[in-house]
């Protein structure tokens, strides 16, 4: 058997697309955009790249997306003062602070920062506030990884009411949402971690089964039972030939990428697990697209005012 491939480059096309007459109505309506602030302290590499592609993806559809960098150097009060700033300005509906901050600006910083940002504004749903709301399943700003994987579930009509879902991984920014999500989807939800016994055994419980842990091929085939939905958040560099060559074997087109740039971006779950599963995200391609899909729709929704309504 081999597993559906649900496509999120494409389903991320197809809201991107839906997207546009809403913005089109925010213009119409208010005389602007829907505006996105992104604050981005420090140089990481990796950060570069998602803004970048967050910046592209916002203009594409017509939402004004501004970077406001600071140097690494900034401090916690530079920081919380840009946010403030950004929290005042008129021409920005939503709000983010790419993670992560450099750890020079010291332990808790990025919880601080988050918590700086006017809630409806919290494009990302990171400060105490919106998780608060999300726990007790009222609007408000969601996560943008774990909304998408929910999207995804729905657009490809999969079940997630009365499912069993496996979640590995139990990050605040990944695994924790994506509980509550499907919990409120009333989904049978089980979390694992670094700490969980027999977890092949417990992953292959699922009917959907989520990884998002940072382990290049992780999750092999006994993880999965036959059929299940595996949806893979992982998104890893792999620079190691050793390593890229298990991983990549019987991908010659692949492999050959890997010769050519000499590193490759592969997801948590092994490609063998393609053989078991019902229905997979293939990385890139799956869950990476639907993050930023859903990154504009919450600028869109933000612009719209859903947040501030529930705030009345
Ligand atoms: P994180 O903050 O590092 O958390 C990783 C989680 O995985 C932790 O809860 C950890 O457990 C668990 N874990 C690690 N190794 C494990 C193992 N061997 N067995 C069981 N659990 C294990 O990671 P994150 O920010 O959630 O990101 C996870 C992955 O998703 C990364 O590859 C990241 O790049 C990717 N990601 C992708 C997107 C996207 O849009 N596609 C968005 C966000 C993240 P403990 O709590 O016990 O340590």
């Amino acid at each position: 058997m081999s597993a559906r491939i649900l496509d999120g480059a494409a389903l991320a096309q197809t809201i991107r697309t839906e997207l546009q007459p809403r913005v089109a109505a925010v213009i119409a309506k208010r005389g602007r955009p829907p505006g996105l602030g992104i604050v981005l302290v420090g140089d990481n590499p990796a950060s570069e790249v998602y803004v970048r592609n967050k910046l592209r993806a916002a203009a594409e559809i017509g939402i004004r997306a501004d970077l406001e960098r600071l140097p690494a150097s900034a401090t916690i009060g530079d920081t919380l003062a840009l946010v403030t700033r950004l929290n005042g300005s008129p021409a920005h509906d939503a709000l983010l602070v790419q993670a992560p901050l450099p750890a020079a600006l010291g332990a808790g910083a990025a919880q601080r920062v988050f918590d700086a940002i006017d809630p409806a504004k919290d494009v990302d749903g990171f400060s105490a506030e919106n998780v608060g709301r999300l726990v007790q399943k009222r609007t408000g700003p969601v996560a943008a990884t774990p909304r998408g994987i929910l999207e995804l579930l729905d657009r490809y009509e999969i079940p997630v009411a009365r499912a069993r879902a496996v979640v590995i991984g139990r990050s605040d920014i990944v695994g924790k949402p994506m509980a509550l999500l499907l919990l409120h989807r009333d989904a049978t939800v089980t979390m694992c971690h670094t700490k969980t016994r027999d977890l092949p055994a417990v992953a292959a419980s699922a009917d959907v089964l989520i990884v998002a842990i940072g382990r290049p091929a992780f999750v092999s085939p006994e993880f999965v039972r036959p059929g299940a939905t595996v949806i893979d958040v992982g998104m890893n560099t792999v620079t190691d030939p050793v390593v890229a060559r298990s991983i990549l074997a019987g991908n010659r087109a692949r492999l050959d990428r890997f010769e050519a740039r000499g590193s490759i971006l592969v997801g948590d779950v092994h490609p063998d697990v393609a053989e078991v599963a019902g229905a997979l995200t293939p990385v890139p391609g799956g869950v990476g697209p639907m993050t930023i899909a859903m990154l504009l729709a919450s600028t869109v929704l933000a612009a719209e005012g859903a947040w501030r309504a529930e705030r009345r």
